[in-house]
C-alpha cells in the first residue's frame, strides 16, 4: 500500500495493551503548570520538583479526549501510542482543547484503512475539517448537548458544559468501562447532573482550575466549587465509592501538589502526574 508502513502497524508502543487502557495524558490548564513565564510560589515549587503539567487530555481505549497543541508530544513522552486512536472527541474550540493540525500530521503516516471519527461541537468540526482534503475518509460528527453517538469503540454522550456556548462534556461507555470527561466547565448545569445520574462511572476527570482562588469570575471550577460538584455527582450515583475521581486542568492558582493531594483526598479525589495510567 502506498504510504503504508507495515512494520509499524503493531509495533511502536504495543498495540495490544492500548486497547483497554485509560490514561491521563495532560493534567494542566491552558497555560500549563508551571506556567513557563511565571515564578510564583507554586510554579517555583512544582518546577523544583521537576513536575510539568501540560494541557489536559486523556486516552480512553480507542478514544482521544481533547487534543491541544501539546497533546501528541505528551502522549509520546508518556510512551502512549496514538496509533490506535479511532475517535477524537473535542469538547470545545478553546485552543488548549482543539488544535486540529494533528489531523494533518496523522494523515502523513496513517492510511485510509484506519478509520477516525472526529466528534465535537459545530465550531470545532468546522475548524477540524480545514486540515484535511474534502474527500478524506475521516468522519466528522457535529454534536450538541444531549446527543448520543454509537461508535465502533463504544457509546458517546455529550453533556452540557457551563463554559462557552455549545461546549460539551463527554460520557464515554466502552464495553469495559465508563468515563466522564468533564473539562472545561464551571458549576455543572443541572441537566448534566441529571443526565449522569446512576452512571456509577469507573473514572471521572473533573476540572479544578483555580484552587483556593475563588474570585476568578470564569466558567471554571476552584476547590470549593469542585467539592460541591463532587457532592452533587455523589448524590445522584454518578460518582460512587468505586469511582476513580481525578482533578485535572490544574493551574498555578492551586496549592502545591502535595497539599492539593491532601485537600482532594478529603472529598475522595486525587491528583496524578501527566501520563498516569489509571487502568490498563
Ligand atoms: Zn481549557
Ligand atoms: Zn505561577
Ligand atoms: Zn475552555
Amino acid at each position: 500500500m502506498p504510504g503504508e508502513e507495515p512494520g509499524r502497524r503493531t509495533g511502536g508502543h504495543d498495540g495490544q495493551g492500548v486497547a483497554m487502557s485509560i490514561r491521563v495524558l495532560g493534567t494542566g490548564s491552558a497555560d500549563g503548570w508551571p506556567n513557563p513565564f511565571c515564578d510564583c510560589a507554586t510554579c517555583t515549587i512544582e518546577r523544583a520538583a521537576g513536575r510539568v503539567r501540560a494541557q489536559t487530555a486523556a486516552l480512553v481505549e480507542t478514544f482521544l479526549l481533547d487534543c491541544g497543541p501539546e497533546t501528541p508530544r505528551t502522549a509520546e513522552r508518556a510512551g502512549a501510542s496514538l496509533r490506535d486512536v479511532r475517535h477524537a472527541l473535542l469538547t470545545h474550540d478553546h485552543p488548549d482543547h482543539t488544535a486540529p493540525a494533528f489531523l494533518l500530521y496523522r494523515s502523513w503516516v496513517t492510511d485510509e484503512r484506519h478509520p477516525l471519527d472526529v466528534v465535537g461541537p459545530p465550531s470545532v468540526v468546522g475548524q477540524a475539517r480545514m486540515w484535511l482534503a474534502p474527500d478524506t475518509r475521516v468522519r466528522f460528527h457535529e454534536i450538541r448537548p444531549g446527543d448520543e453517538l454509537d461508535l465502533a469503540g463504544g457509546r458517546v454522550r455529550a453533556l452540557a458544559a457551563n463554559h462557552t456556548p455549545g461546549a460539551v462534556l463527554f460520557d464515554v461507555a466502552t464495553p469495559t468501562s465508563r468515563v466522564l470527561y468533564a473539562t472545561d466547565t464551571g458549576p455543572l448545569p443541572r441537566s448534566s447532573v441529571e443526565a449522569a445520574a446512576g452512571a456509577a462511572y469507573d473514572v471521572v476527570l473533573l476540572e479544578e482550575t483555580f484552587g483556593d482562588f475563588t474570585g476568578h469570575g470564569t466558567a471554571h471550577l476552584d476547590l470549593p466549587a469542585f467539592e460541591e460538584q463532587v457532592r452533587r455527582l455523589h448524590a445522584v450515583g454518578a460518582v460512587t465509592d468505586g469511582t476513580n475521581l481525578v482533578a485535572v486542568h490544574l493551574s498555578h492558582h492551586n496549592p502545591p501538589t502535595g497539599e492539593l493531594a491532601r485537600r482532594l483526598a478529603l472529598v475522595g479525589a486525587s491528583v496524578v502526574d501527566d501520563g498516569t495510567l489509571l487502568r490498563d
